[in-house]
C-alpha cells in the first residue's frame, strides 16, 4: 500500500488528495494543514468582508470532517511541516495545537504550500491597524477590525487583482478607500491603455487613486494610522490592507535542497515532478512555463494550481504520462461595475521579452445595439504581424468580457491566429453578440492591419509622431466637445469633397471616436493616391481616457472623513422629467438625443437620459458647460449612464457646474484685428499669462486669421472669392500693417528694428513661444468659410473650431480680452 502526503489543504492540496483517493483506493493519504481550515473559497474571500457572500460558513467547500468520510483521507488541520528528509523520504510536522513535534514517512509527497502576501521592511509596518488578505484567519482579522473600529477610511497599498477587488468591497461597506500604487497604473497584467479605463471608473464610484507613488512610512497616530507617501505627502486611514503581491512559499523546499527556478519558485517538470522523482510540487509555489514567450515564470493563479494537482496526483499513481503544458496568465477581475480579463502576454511582458507585436483596439458592443441593455466593451489583441499568431489579449468592459478572452485564451494556448479569430463561429442572437462578435472583429481589424489594408498608431506612440496632421473625423457636433490638441475636423462625411485641403506628402493620423469611421477613412485616402496614412487604435475614445489625469489624489479630506464628491445643482419636485433612452447609441448618438429631445422641453424642465455609451459620462458634462444647460445628477451603474439635465434660458448661459476654484485659471482671447501692434499686444498678454500658469485659449476670427497663416504655404485649392481675398489681405503675419503710423509699410519694419536692437522677441517669435508653451490657439470656422482660408495655410498649431469650443473655454476663464 503506498503512503502519500500532501502539504497544503487548499486548492492544489486539496485537489490533490482527492485526485490521489479517486486514482488510489488502497494507499494511505495524509493532508497536512497548518491553518484550521481545508479547501476554502480563497477567491471568494473579499466578496465575504464586503457582504455580498453571507454566512461565513460558504466560503468552505468543504471541512477536514467531511474530506475524511467522503475521501479517507487523514486530514491534519494545524499541523505544520517543519522540514522534509529527501534521503529519509519522511517530514518532520508540529502539532500547533499540543506543541508535539513527530516524523511521517511517504512514497511520494506533493507540496502545495502556497505564496504569502509581500510586507517589506517599511518603518511602522508592525501596525495593528495593517492587515493582508492571504486565508480565513485573515479574513476574520479584517472582518472583525472593521467592525469592532467602526473603520470609516481605508487605504489599499497595491493595486492588483486582490487589492483592487478588497477596494471595491470596502467601498461598498460605505468605507472612503484610497488606493496607493507605486506603478503608473493599476493591474500590471494589463497595457496602460487599458488600466486607464478602470482608472476612470474607480474615479466614478469615488475610490481615492493615488498612482506612481511608493509608502514610505506608517505611523500610528491616536486616530488612526499616518502613511507617508514617497512625495512627501501624508494621508491618513483607519486601517490599511497591504496588498503589494505575492512570493512563493519555497522554504520548506529550498531547506531540504530541491532546486529553485530562476523566478525563485520551486522548479518543476512537465510532470510536476520536482528534481527529487519522489517530491510534486503543484500551485502558486512553483515556476511554470509560459507557452507564449516560452520561459518559467509565476503565474499564481487557483485555475493552474487545481490542474497541476489533478495532473501531479496522475502522475504519482500511473507513472509520469500526464504533462502539463503550461499557464498563459488567464485571468479575470470584477471591479465595481467593470469586469477585466486577460490572456496571455501584455505589452509590457512582450517589451521585456523583445518580441516584436502589433496591437488592434476595438470598442464593441456586447451585444446588438438595437436589442436594451448593450454596453461596451474594449478588446485589445497583440500579435506576430508576421503570421498573426496571438500573443494576448485584454478586454475591458461590463457584459460578456471573461467569455470574449475565454475564446482567446483558447485560440492562444493552441498556437492559434487573429486569422481564426476572423472565422470564429460564435452562438448569436440579439441579446448575447451581434452577427460579428466582438472577437471577429478584433481579428478582422488585426488582419487588415497584417495584410495592409489599414496601418494603425496607438495613443502611447502619438507623442513621438513628428510632422504630421492630425485629422478628426467625427461630426463637428462630437468635435465641439473635444479634440486632440492641433487636430482639424473634418467630417467623415465631407471626407471626399475637402481632399483638396488635406496635403499629399504629409504623414496624416486620423482618428474617430472608436476607430471605424477612421479606418473608412484611411480607406478613402489611400485610394485616392495618399501613402502614409494611420488610423488611432481605439479612436478619442482611448486617447482621451490614454492622457486624462490618471489619479483624483486629495477627494477625500484626510481630515474629516468627508469625500469631496461632486455637488449637483438641486431641482424642485415640480420640475417636470422627460426621460430618454440613447442606450445602445455610439457617439455622438446619445448628445444629438439630448439636443433634440432638450429642444422640445421648456427653461426648468428636466431630461432625464440613459446612454451605455461611456463617453457618454464625460460628454454629458462638456455638453452641458458648452450649451449652458445644467447638470444636475449623473450616475454610472453597471455600465449604464444616467444623467439629468435642466433646460436653461440663454440668460443662464454657462453659469453651472464650474467650480469656483476653476474660475480665473485660464485667460481666452479673440483676435480679430490683423494689425501688426494689436497682434503683438494680444501674443505679449498669452505668453505673459501663459508664463503664470494659466491655460490660454486664443480665438483668431476675421482679419485675426491673417496673424496665424504661414508663411510658406501649401497650394490649396480656392474658389474665386477666396483667391481674391488671398491676393488682397496680408498672407502671414510677416506683412501686416500698423494701426497707426504705417507710412506704407516703413511703420513696421521701423517698429521690427527696434523690438531687434532692444532684443524683444519677433512676433512670429512670440507666436512659436506661446505655441510652445501650450497655447490654444483656435481659427474660427465660420470666418474661413466666408474669408475662403483653408486649414493647410495657418499655422500647424491652429485647431478649426467653432465658436461653442470657443465660449465653453471662457466659461472658465477669468479674463476674456476682445483684440
Ligand atoms: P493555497 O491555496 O494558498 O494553499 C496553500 C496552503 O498551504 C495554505 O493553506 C497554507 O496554510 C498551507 N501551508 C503552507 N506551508 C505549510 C506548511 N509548512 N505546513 C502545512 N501547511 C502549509 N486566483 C484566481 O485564479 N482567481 C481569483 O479570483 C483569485 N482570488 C484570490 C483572492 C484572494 C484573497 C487570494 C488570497 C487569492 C486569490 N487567488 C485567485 C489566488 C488563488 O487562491 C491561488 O492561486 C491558489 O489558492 C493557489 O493554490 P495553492 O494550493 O498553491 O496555495
Amino acid at each position: 500500500m503506498a503512503k502519500y502526503i500532501i502539504i497544503g489543504g487548499v486548492a492544489g492540496g486539496a485537489t490533490a488528495a482527492a485526485r490521489l483517493r479517486r486514482n488510489d483506493e488502497k494507499a494511505e493519504i495524509i493532508l497536512i494543514e497548518k491553518n484550521s481550515y481545508i479547501s476554502y473559497a480563497n477567491c471568494g474571500l473579499p466578496y465575504y468582508i464586503g457582504g455580498v457572500i453571507q454566512g461565513r460558513d460558504n466560503l468552505f467547500v468543504t471541512s477536514p470532517d467531511d474530506f475524511k468520510i467522503k475521501f479517507k483521507i487523514d486530514v491534519r488541520v494545524s499541523q505544520e511541516a517543519l522540514s522534509i528528509d529527501k534521503e529519509k523520504k519522511s517530514v518532520t510536522i508540529k502539532n500547533l495545537k499540543t506543541g508535539e513535534t513527530y516524523n511521517e514517512n511517504y512514497d511520494k509527497l506533493i507540496l502545495s504550500p502556497g505564496a504569502s502576501p509581500v510586507r517589506p521592511p517599511i518603518p511602522g509596518i508592525d501596525s495593528d491597524r495593517i492587515l493582508s488578505l492571504r486565508n480565513v484567519d485573515d479574513t476574520d482579522k479584517i472582518y472583525n477590525f472593521i467592525k469592532k473600529n467602526s473603520v470609516k477610511k481605508a487605504t489599499v497599498i497595491g493595486a492588483g487583482f486582490i487589492g483592487l477587488e478588497m477596494a471595491e468591497n470596502l467601498a461598498e461597506l460605505g468605507i472612503n478607500v484610497s488606493i496607493v500604487e507605486m506603478a503608473p497604473q493599476v493591474m500590471n497584467v494589463i497595457d496602460f491603455d487599458m488600466a486607464a479605463i478602470v482608472h476612470e471608473h474607480l474615479k466614478i464610484k469615488n475610490v481615492e487613486l493615488y498612482l506612481k507613488k511608493g509608502v514610505t512610512s506608517f505611523k500610528d497616530s491616536t486616530n488612526g494610522l499616518d502613511i507617508s507617501l514617497s512625495t512627501g505627502e501624508t494621508i491618513k486611514a483607519d486601517m490599511v490592507i497591504l496588498s503589494i503581491g505575492v512570493k512563493p512559499d519555497t522554504i520548506l523546499a529550498k531547506n531540504c535542497g530541491l532546486a529553485l527556478g530562476v523566478s525563485g519558485g520551486i522548479s518543476v517538470n512537465e510532470y510536476m515532478a520536482t528534481d527529487n522523482p519522489d517530491i510534486y510540487a503543484v500551485g502558486d509555489a512553483v515556476e511554470i512555463t509560459n507557452p507564449v514567450i516560452n520561459k518559467k515564470m509565476m503565474i499564481p493563479l487557483a485555475g493552474p494550481a487545481n490542474k497541476q494537482a489533478r495532473i501531479a496526483a496522475d502522475n504519482i499513481v500511473f507513472g509520469n504520462k500526464s504533462v502539463y503544458k503550461g499557464a498563459i496568465g488567464t485571468a479575470v477581475a470584477k471591479v465595481f461595475d467593470l469586469t477585466i480579463a486577460t490572456a496571455g502576454a501584455s505589452e509590457k511582458l512582450l517589451d521585456r521579452e523583445k518580441i516584436e507585436y502589433e496591437s488592434t483596439l476595438v470598442h464593441s458592443n456586447s451585444h446588438a445595439g438595437y436589442y436594451p441593455g448593450a454596453t461596451r466593451m474594449a478588446l485589445k489583441v497583440h500579435f506576430d504581424k508576421s503570421n498573426g499568431k496571438i500573443f494576448g489579449a485584454q478586454c475591458v468592459g461590463y457584459e460578456g468580457v471573461e467569455k470574449r478572452i475565454d475564446v482567446i485564451s483558447a485560440y492562444i494556448q493552441n498556437g492559434g491566429t487573429v486569422f481564426d479569430l476572423e472565422e470564429f463561429e460564435h452562438s448569436y442572437a440579439p441579446p448575447y453578440s451581434s452577427a460579428k462578435d466582438p472577437v471577429n472583429m478584433a481579428g478582422f481589424t488585426a488582419a487588415n492591419i497584417i495584410n495592409g489594408t489599414v496601418k494603425v498608431i496607438h495613443s502611447k506612440n502619438l507623442a513621438n509622431l513628428k510632422d504630421y496632421l492630425m485629422i478628426d473625423v467625427r461630426t463637428s457636433l462630437e468635435a465641439a466637445n473635444g479634440m486632440i490638441k492641433g487636430a482639424v475636423n473634418i467630417p467623415f462625411e465631407e471626407i471626399r469633397e475637402r481632399l483638396g485641403e488635406i496635403p499629399m506628402d504629409k504623414k496624416i493620423v486620423i482618428y474617430c471616436a472608436v476607430g471605424a469611421r477612421g479606418y473608412f477613412v484611411s480607406r478613402i485616402l489611400l485610394q485616392n493616391g495618399y501613402k502614409d496614412v494611420y488610423n488611432l487604435a481605439g479612436g478619442y475614445t482611448t486617447y482621451r481616457t490614454f492622457v486624462a489625469d490618471q489619479s483624483n489624489e486629495n477627494i477625500f479630506d484626510h481630515g474629516s472623513n468627508i469625500p469631496n464628491k461632486m455637488t449637483y445643482s438641486a431641482v424642485t419636485d415640480d420640475s417636470k422629467v422627460i426621460s430618454v433612452n440613447a442606450c445602445g447609441l455610439s457617439c455622438p448618438g446619445p448628445i444629438v438625443k439630448l439636443r433634440e429631445e432638450i429642444e422640445l422641453l421648456e427653461n426648468g424642465d428636466c431630461l432625464k437620459i440613459e446612454a451605455t455609451d461611456p463617453g457618454f459620462y464625460r460628454d454629458v458634462e462638456s455638453w452641458c458647460n458648452v450649451t449652458g444647460h445644467c447638470l444636475v445628477k449623473r450616475e454610472s451603474d453597471k455600465g449604464k449612464i444616467v444623467a439629468l439635465i435642466q433646460k436653461k434660458g440663454e440668460e443662464n448661459v454657462n453659469n453651472n457646474n464650474i467650480a469656483d476654484s476653476k474660475l480665473g485659471n485660464s485667460k481666452t482671447i479673440v483676435v480679430f484685428s490683423d494689425d501688426f501692434d494689436r497682434a503683438l499686444a494680444s501674443f505679449v498678454i498669452a505668453n505673459g499669462a501663459l508664463a503664470m500658469g494659466k491655460k490660454v485659449t486664443m480665438f483668431f476670427t476675421f482679419w485675426g486669421l491673417n496673424v496665424i497663416k504661414k508663411p510658406k504655404k501649401p497650394s490649396v485649392k480656392k474658389g474665386f472669392m477666396g483667391k481674391m481675398f488671398g491676393i488682397m489681405l496680408p498672407s502671414s503675419s510677416k506683412k501686416l500693417k500698423l494701426s497707426k503710423l504705417n507710412m506704407m509699410g516703413m511703420g513696421p519694419v521701423m517698429m521690427r528694428g527696434i523690438m531687434k536692437s532692444q532684443k524683444i522677441e519677433s512676433l512670429e517669435g512670440m507666436i512659436d513661444t506661446a505655441v510652445k508653451n501650450g497655447v490654444n490657439i483656435v481659427a474660427c470656422q465660420m470666418s474661413m468659410d466666408v474669408m475662403g482660408v483653408k486649414k493647410g495655410e495657418l499655422i500647424d498649431a491652429a485647431v478649426i473650431g467653432g465658436v461653442a469650443a470657443y465660449l465653453e473655454k471662457t466659461d472658465e476663464a477669468g479674463m476674456n480680452l476682445f483684440i
